[in-house]
């Protein structure tokens, strides 16, 4: 496997396994590689000739006073990993091989981005502006067939996809299912700022939506009661940022769960902002005719998902 850290390299080598005829993903990381990074990583191994892993903590994507000093840092371990899970190259550029100093484009989505991470009073707008135009970069650089983003950070898949057509990019961008720790805590490497206490409490996340989908699958359908059950569950978080129903393409508040409903969890155990969701989809056979890698209703993973929680 390949270390490489400028765009001149990594395009030399990803032509010459153009021209050989292989298949080209991509697995856009901020590094600190968990089991969900590597759910990523297996899946574009199996499905194509080439893996690219990136690994860039991109400073455009966090807002003033957030833990960019502090995001955790260890690509030697990143390498290994990646590279036990058959990654072919891992790109770990510096930031001034990303961003020229006087850069000064950015990609920006409208609508979904304004509302759950996105919403005015968190400055979300900024951080979906930086995963959007570092995400437009990636693809320039690497030129993917396919590119591989969590369910576990449902908005930006959202926002991605819109991207990916409103721009017109060749890349095919594919949904993998949230890996979570086995008492249902989401992966994230933030988890590692979590003290053995705070871990604890923050399970009462996935107690929310775990209560949530039960009672969906029980056959409620009232945002309210559901939303009623979630909080029941939250008492043992610092703060909740939100907790909302959206439909799963519009990202708008829903009131009742009639079609495909993204259940957003946004929550603050001590210093650590965690968030985590579910999708409930009330659709009686929701994987006949679906495309689970085109479109935005993989049901099927999500709704085991939320059975497994
Ligand atoms: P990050 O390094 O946090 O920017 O995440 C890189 C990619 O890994 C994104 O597409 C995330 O959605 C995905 N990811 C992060 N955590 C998980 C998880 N627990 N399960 C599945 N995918 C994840």
């Amino acid at each position: 496997m390949l270390t490489l850290t400028t765009v001149d390299e990594l395009r030399a080598e990803l032509d010459a396994a153009r021209l050989g005829g292989r298949s080209i993903g991509l697995v856009p990381t901020m590094g600190a590689l968990h089991e969900g990074h590597l759910s990523l990583i297996d899946r574009s191994v199996a499905e194509n000739g080439v893996t690219v892993v990136t690994v860039f903590v991109n400073p455009t994507q966090f807002r003033p006073g957030e833990d960019l000093d502090a995001y955790p840092r260890q690509l030697a371990d990143d390498v290994a990993l990646a590279s036990e899970r058959g990654a072919d190259i891992v790109f770990a550029p510096a930031a001034d091989e990303v961003y020229a100093d006087d850069h000064s484009t950015t990609v920006s989505v409208g609508g979904i981005t304004e509302s759950l991470c996105g919403a005015p009073e968190r400055r979300g707008h900024q951080h979906f502006d930086g995963v959007t135009t570092v995400v437009a970069k990636l693809f320039n650089m690497v030129q993917p067939d396919r590119a591989y983003f969590g369910q576990k950070d449902a908005q930006q898949l959202a926002v991605i996809r819109r991207m990916v057509r409103d721009l017109n990019f060749r890349t095919a961008v594919i949904a993998c299912p949230t890996v979570r720790e086995a008492d249902g805590l989401a992966m994230s490497s933030r988890n590692a700022y979590l003290s053995g206490k705070e871990r604890v409490r923050a399970l009462a996340i996935s107690r929310a939506l775990r209560a949530v989908s039960e009672s969906f699958l029980a056959g409620e359908r009232e945002v309210t009661k559901l939303a009623m059950l979630a909080r029941a569950e939250l008492f043992d978080v610092d703060s909740v940022e939100y907790l909302e129903m959206v439909d799963f393409e519009t990202l708008e508040p829903v009131s009742e769960i009639t079609d495909a409903t993204l259940v957003a969890i946004a929550a603050h155990v001590g210093n650590t902002r965690l968030i985590d969701n579910i999708l409930l989809d009330p659709s009686p056979d929701n994987s006949s005719g679906i495309d689970p890698n085109t479109t935005p209703r993989e049901t099927p993973s999500a709704i085991h998902q939320s059975r497994t929680l």
